[in-house]
C-alpha cells in the first residue's frame, strides 16, 4: 500500500474519530451542560493586563502594587470561579469592580466579587463612605444608571441586594482614575446599548475594555426599553475606533491598542472599524427605506441587514436579526420626528 493512501486513509479514520467524539460531546452536552464559570478561559493580554472568558460577559483585569480592578463581574453563578482565577493569578486584594453596563452577564457577579476584595479606603473614613459601610469589601464603579437599575424604583423591591450595587457612581463624559502606574479613564457612553454604558481604557497597557457595544458574535444588542439607540451605539463605536491606534506605518506586526468586547474574541482597531461601518450601513439603509415611507414590517421584509446575517444575525433566541432592525427603526423615527419638531 502506497504510503500516501495509508495517510489518506488515516486521516478518515481520524475524520470518523473526530465526528464521533463531536456527536459524544453533543450527546453529553444535551444531557449535562457544565455550570457556568467551571471552565473560564483566562488569558494574559499585557505583562498586568488579563482577561477572562466564559462567565457570562468578558471580564477583564489589571494587577499592580496597588491591587486588583476588574472590570465586568460576569454573571452571579460564575462569581467564584471568577475570583479563583483572578486569586490564580495575585495575591493582591481586589480594589475596584467597574460595569461597563446594569447587565446580569456583567454585575451578576459583583456581590461577591467585591466582598473578595478590599477597599482603597481604610480606616474611620468619615461618615457617608459605603464602601466602610459595605465592610470594606471593593469599591464598585458604574455611570449612574446602573446603579437607578440595580436598585430599582423606591417603594418596589430591588433587583439585585445592596451589596451588588455600585459605591461609586459618576454622569459626566469621562471618570479617571490613576491606579498600577496608569491611567485609567472610563467613558460613559450615552444611549448607545443601554443608557448606562461605559467603555474603560488602561492607558499604558492599551488596552479597551468596551461592554456589550461591541459584540464580535451578533449584531450590538440596542436595548431601548433601557434607553439604547443606534445613534448612540454608532457614537460609541466611533468613539472606540478613535481611542485606538492600530499598529501604523509597520502593519504587518501583531500590535496597537487591544479591544476586549463585551462578548467575543480580542480585537484590533480594524475589526471595530470593519463592526462600525457594519452597523453604520445597516443603519444607512433602514433609514433610506424610511425616507420613502416604508412600514416596519415592510422595512423587514426588505432585509436591510442582507450580507451580514450569516455572520451575526440569528433567527432565534433573545437577539434575533428582526430584533436589531426593530431597535434600528424605533430610534431612528425618533431622531427623524424630534429633527422634524
Ligand atoms: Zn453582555
Amino acid at each position: 500500500m502506497p504510503l500516501s493512501t495509508g495517510w489518506c486513509a488515516l486521516g478518515r479514520i481520524a475524520g470518523a474519530i473526530a465526528i464521533a467524539a463531536s456527536a459524544l460531546v453533543t450527546v453529553i452536552g444535551l444531557v449535562a451542560q457544565p455550570p457556568p464559570g467551571s471552565n473560564l478561559e483566562v488569558l494574559q493580554l499585557r505583562p498586568n493586563f488579563y482577561m477572562i472568558a466564559g462567565a457570562g460577559g468578558n471580564i477583564g483585569f489589571q494587577v499592580g502594587m496597588d491591587g486588583v480592578v476588574v472590570v465586568d463581574s460576569g454573571s452571579a453563578a460564575g462569581a467564584d470561579a471568577v475570583i479563583a482565577a483572578i486569586k490564580k493569578v495575585t495575591a493582591q486584594p481586589i480594589r475596584y469592580v467597574i460595569n461597563t453596563s446594569a447587565d446580569p452577564d456583567h454585575v451578576g457577579g459583583n456581590a461577591k466579587v467585591a466582598k473578595a476584595g478590599q477597599t482603597l479606603f481604610t480606616g474611620n473614613g468619615g461618615a457617608g463612605l459605603a464602601t466602610n459601610f459595605l465592610g470594606g469589601g471593593a469599591s464598585i464603579l458604574s455611570v449612574e444608571q446602573v446603579l437607578t437599575r440595580m436598585s430599582g424604583p423606591s417603594g418596589k423591591p430591588s433587583p439585585y441586594p445592596v451589596d451588588a450595587w455600585p459605591t461609586e457612581t459618576f454622569n459626566q463624559p469621562r471618570k479617571y482614575m490613576y491606579l498600577n502606574d496608569e491611567g485609567i479613564e472610563v467613558y460613559h457612553e450615552a444611549a448607545a446599548h443601554t443608557d448606562g454604558d461605559a467603555m474603560v481604557f488602561f492607558r499604558r497597557s492599551d488596552v479597551i475594555v468596551a461592554g456589550d457595544v461591541f459584540d464580535t458574535r451578533a449584531f450590538p444588542v440596542i436595548d431601548v426599553a433601557k434607553g439604547g439607540s443606534i445613534q448612540g451605539e454608532i457614537a460609541a463605536l466611533q468613539k472606540l475606533v478613535d481611542t485606538a491606534i492600530p499598529s501604523v506605518p509597520i502593519v504587518s506586526r501583531e500590535e496597537g491598542t487591544l479591544i476586549v468586547p463585551g462578548h467575543g474574541r480580542i480585537c484590533d482597531q480594524l475589526d471595530v472599524v470593519d463592526y462600525r461601518d457594519m452597523v453604520t450601513i445597516i443603519r444607512d439603509r433602514i433609514r433610506d427605506l424610511m425616507k420613502q415611507g416604508l412600514t416596519l414590517e415592510q422595512v423587514k421584509a426588505a432585509s436591510p441587514a442582507r450580507g451580514y446575517t450569516r455572520r451575526y444575525g440569528s433567527d432565534s433566541g433573545s437577539w434575533t436579526t428582526n430584533d436589531f432592525v426593530e431597535a434600528i427603526y424605533q430610534t431612528m423615527g425618533r431622531s427623524i420626528s424630534e429633527k422634524a419638531q
